[in-house]
């Protein structure tokens, strides 16, 4: 069996950057490596076929101990702001680039193995992921995937028979993770606070050559440097529209932790909310709640602040300006329109009056859920599957809170219906679309709690039962409704305790 991947399909363009970039640095092999599992989907990106990838050669090549003679493993250097503090060097600490894969529809794939061992920049860490963070990375990046969220994808998980140590022993695991480019803000941060404006037009330049080449050409005739700037505004301001509409916590938006194609990068202490709270804060070490669940969409346009900063010696303070402007509309449009699926309200043709009508919905409808903490991902699929609103009363503590919130959108349904002269049939419709966009599985934190406890066990059944519940989340998946339901009891404060 040969090891995976062609060499006239291999490449390594991030390389071409030149040495201020990255560091060589060849992968630390996990002792006594296994299989977990391989994602069937991603495997096709690759032009692969999952079953044929689980054999030993595959399995020493993601452990890193047979790569291909055209893969020259590379960690990449970058800064960021944590928690709103410069950090002026960071860099990938146990994640090697492998390089990229060019597949049959002409889309490169770059891999990157995560838990690979130290690296030029792993200051006092080990190099390592432990199988706990590594099932959460990988089942979250691809229950997002399914929900139509921008994110990297994973190919394949190792677990070892490596101690690691965290709060507790733990294993050693590792990743092979996907994505069109894994550059962050805080590539361009690295350069830039250190006046190397020469590296920065090189980044830009390489980032909108392969990945915003609209920004030469753009129509507007902008300087192409803010032209793509205000392409990353959208792109993030779009996915953290997306996170808020379906309930996804990040926990670490740090800048070093944001795509610069606007991908959800490094799940760290990440939640699914459960009930609604406003407040919500996934990470145990955020004691301020600045990345609290409120605060993500104002953090992303922070972020975004620190990237246009970065980019003033390609672009002017107007053009940054104008460029981080466009993030608020860009954003509420975004939500509201997510939202006002969720709701079932399609009609594009809506009025001024409906169409506030319809916000002012949404927004009451999330305090209500707050005080009478209702399960966010519970509630919408109810609501998708009846029009009567009678199986949704149950969820609030205060029923009247609900019938009162019930009448004004029955009323505001109404309206939306009768612009386009409703039927039955399209109420159905209505509701088919509803089921669209509501999910009826969300990769709730105890689920991945469950399927880690077993997973330490050696068992990895639970992590193929999520894996497949995720992969189609709006789907019925008969038998399987006790994964669709409330939280259990137990869970209900459930800290997370996994180490990184
Ligand atoms: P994160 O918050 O997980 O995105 O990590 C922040 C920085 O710390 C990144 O530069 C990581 O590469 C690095 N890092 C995290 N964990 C480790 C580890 N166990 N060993 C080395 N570097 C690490
Ligand atoms: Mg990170």
């Amino acid at each position: 069996m040969p090891i995976p991947f062609q060499k006239q399909h291999f490449s390594n363009r991030f390389h071409s950057l030149g040495k201020e970039f990255y560091t060589k640095q060849a992968p630390t092999p996990l002792e006594k490596p296994e299989l977990v599992h391989i994602n069937p989907t991603v495997a096709q990106l690759l032009d692969q076929n999952a079953e044929q990838l689980n054999n030993p050669q595959f399995k020493a090549f993601i452990n890193g101990q047979e790569l291909p003679a055209q893969c020259q493993p590379i960690a990449s250097i970058y800064a960021g702001h944590q928690f709103g503090h410069f950090v002026p060097q960071l860099g990938d600490g146990r994640a090697l680039l492998l390089g990229e894969i060019k597949n049959s529809h002409h889309e490169y794939w770059e891999m990157q193995l995560k838990g690979s061992g130290i690296t030029p920049y792993s200051r006092q860490g080990d190099g390592r992921a432990v199988l706990c963070s590594t099932i959460r990375e990988y089942l979250c990046s691809e229950a997002m995937h399914a929900l139509g969220i921008p994110t990297t994808r994973a190919l394949a998980m190792l677990n070892s028979e490596e101690e690691v140590h965290r709060e507790q022993l733990e294993t050693g695991a590792s990743l092979l993770r996907l994505s069109p480019s894994f550059i962050r803000f805080g590539n361009f941060e690295l350069f830039a606070s250190r006046g190397q404006v020469q590296q920065v037009k090189q980044l830009a330049d390489f980032v909108i050559k392969h990945y915003y080449p609209d920004s030469l050409t753009n129509n507007k005739q902008l300087n192409p440097y803010a032209h793509f700037f205000s392409q990353v505004v959208k792109k993030t301001a779009r996915l953290l529209a997306h996170w808020q509409a379906i309930g996804f916590a990040h926990g670490v938006m740090n800048t070093d932790n944001m795509s610069i194609l606007g991908l959800t990068i490094d799940y760290g202490p990440f939640a699914f909310i459960d009930h609604y709270e406003h407040n919500f804060i996934c990470n145990h070490s955020d004691y301020q709640g600045r990345y609290s669940l409120q605060n993500q969409a104002s953090i992303g346009h922070w972020n975004l602040a620190r990237l246009a900063e970065a980019l003033l010696s390609l672009i002017s303070i107007d053009e940054a300006h104008t460029a981080l402007a466009d993030y608020e509309v860009h954003y509420s449009q975004h939500y509201l329109l997510l939202m006002r699926e969720k709701l079932g309200f399609y009609h594009s043709n809506a009025d001024e009056q409906a169409l506030e009508d319809q916000e002012k919905l949404i927004f009451s409808l999330l305090s209500l859920m707050e005080n009478n903490q209702v399960d966010y991902t519970v509630f919408f699929r109810k609501l998708s599957n009846s029009n009567t609103g009678s199986t949704l009363e149950s969820l609030f503590l205060n029923k009247n809170d609900f019938y009162s919130w019930n009448k004004h959108y029955t009323q505001a349904l109404f309206k939306d219906s009768r612009a386009t002269n409703d039927t039955i049939k399209e109420e159905e419709l209505r509701l088919k679309k509803m089921k669209k966009v509501n999910p009826k599985y969300i990769l709730r934190n105890y689920m991945l709690e469950i399927a880690i406890q077993k997973a330490q066990q050696g068992d990895y059944s639970e992590i193929n039962t999520l894996f497949k519940l995720i992969q189609s989340p709006y789907e019925e998946h008969f038998n399987q409704e006790h994964y669709a339901g409330l939280p259990p009891d137990w869970a209900k404060h459930i800290s997370i305790s996994c180490s990184s």
